[in-house]
């Protein structure tokens, strides 16, 4: 009989590990909480060759995975490039990877709107409860359902998400709403500007319908990073309802009068390219940053991967090419017949390079948390901030200086 292992989440991690374990004869179900098909927030994500390779490996796809900014430029407050680094690369969108990975994945074992609520292990067998009453027991339990996870703690009872200080704001803007000047630099580069205690990036990634890669079709993604103290953070995720949100606020909930002071302070703060595109977005989202690090990723036959066992600050851009590792180096661990003991190895690398990635985002993001009167800022040199935002991990060892040394 083949060995069974029940994956909750299936999100990035779950399907990069379904996918990963039933090549190796597995066999795997999925369990999604959300009854209907997940759809992305609308943002980009960086890929790597270590990405497109784990993509392959997974689902045979070859298909460049998205749409390619040349080069690496920073902007003046008039919108002319005043520092560059040549660092091509591919973005994609998390709906485009989603759709990869998911298509490969037999509707009979992806299972919608089933929440786990428990986890049990008894002899040789672990056990996921699910809210309906179902239990499903198996070899493995696979713990893949993000930063919010409440059944990591039967893994590591210590980890908790972290709030970093600051939020991301964010949206995308399509192509052809830009103005031909704008787009003329924001179309073909990743561009990065560094106000004062402050970030702003933007790329191209994909567009929604038919030739989402071609030129025109395309949107532009941007993150603007702006501290927010925990009162601060309190009165933006108040919502227009009047509810007050903790971790995240639904994007219909944002109130206009915050959102007219991002665009006031786009108009002194941004070169014109950005500018624009950050008024050009119909509703911007706010993403408050957490970061998350775990000391354990595995208790006897269950175990935790992806956003789960470890979340980054979106810096080093390496949330869905970790997950894709936890899961292949990990299917690789499921090799032999002792593989219980052999999931130690694997655990451990998995700590080690886990803690590696967060760590460097959380001093890559460092200079951008809310500053009290005491505290003086050092700005990072934005060349510096070229080179080390989201590369892969093989260019960090290359690559890495003196602001991305992990001595922070
Ligand atoms: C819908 C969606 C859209 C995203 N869009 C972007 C984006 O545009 N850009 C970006 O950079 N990152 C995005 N992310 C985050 C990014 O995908 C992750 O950081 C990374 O890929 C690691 O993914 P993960 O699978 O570990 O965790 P997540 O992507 O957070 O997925 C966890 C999954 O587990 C499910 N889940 C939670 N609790 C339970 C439970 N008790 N039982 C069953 N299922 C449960 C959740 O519904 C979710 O689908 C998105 C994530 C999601 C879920």
């Amino acid at each position: 009989m083949k060995p069974t292992a029940t994956i909750i989440g299936g999100s990035m991690a779950g399907l990069f590990a379904a996918n990963a374990l039933t090549q190796k004869g597995w066999d795997v179900s999925i369990h999604e909480k959300v009854p209907v098909p997940l759809s992305g927030r609308g943002a980009g994500i960086a890929t790597y060759d270590d990405l497109a390779e784990f993509v392959f490996k997974a689902t045979n796809n070859n298909n460049v995975l998205g749409t390619t900014a040349r080069s690496r430029v920073s902007l003046d407050l008039d919108g002319n490039i005043n520092a560059s680094y040549d660092y091509p690369q591919i973005y994609t969108s998390w709906q485009y990877l989603f759709s990869v990975l998911r298509d490969n994945i037999d509707d009979r074992n992806y299972c919608m709107g089933d929440d786990c609520v428990d986890i049990k292990q008894v002899n040789d067998k672990a056990i996921a409860v699910f809210d309906c009453g179902k239990e499903k027991k198996s070899d493995l339990i696979i713990i893949a359902n993000g930063i919010k996870s409440e059944l990591r703690s039967y893994v590591d009872n210590t980890a908790n998400p972290r709030y970093a200080g600051y939020v991301g704001w964010r949206g995308v803007v399509n192509e052809n709403q830009l103005s031909a000047k704008s787009l003329e630099i924001l179309s073909n580069y990743f561009i990065v500007v560094l106000p004062y205690n402050q970030q702003i990036a933007s790329y191209p990634i994909a567009g929604e319908g038919k030739d989402p890669f071609k030129k025109g079709n395309r949107r532009i993604n941007w993150i603007w990073y702006k501290p927010a103290s925990d009162k601060d953070l309190k009165s933006l995720l108040l919502g227009k309802s009047g509810e007050q949100y903790n971790d995240g606020i639904p994007p219909n909930e944002i109130r206009m009068d915050i959102v007219q002071d991002l665009y006031e302070e786009a108009n002194s703060k941004l070169p014109p390219q950005l500018k624009e595109l950050v008024e050009k977005t119909n509703q911007p989202l706010i993403q408050p940053i957490f970061d998350l690090e775990s000391q354990r990723m595995r208790n006897n036959r269950v175990l935790t991967i992806g956003d789960a066992a470890f979340t980054a600050r979106p810096h080093v851009g390496m949330g869905v090419t970790k997950a894709a590792k936890d899961a292949f180096t990990l299917s690789e661990h499921l090799d032999h017949n002792n593989y219980l003991e052999n999931l130690n190895n694997w655990e451990n690398s998995r700590l080690s390079e886990g803690k590696f990635i967060v760590n460097r985002s959380r001093y890559l993001g460092k200079y951008l948390c809310s500053l009290t009167e005491n505290d003086s800022l050092q700005m990072p040199n934005v060349i510096d901030v070229l080179k080390d935002t989201a590369i892969s991990l093989n260019d960090i060892n290359s690559n890495i200086n003196n602001y991305g040394a992990l001595n922070g």
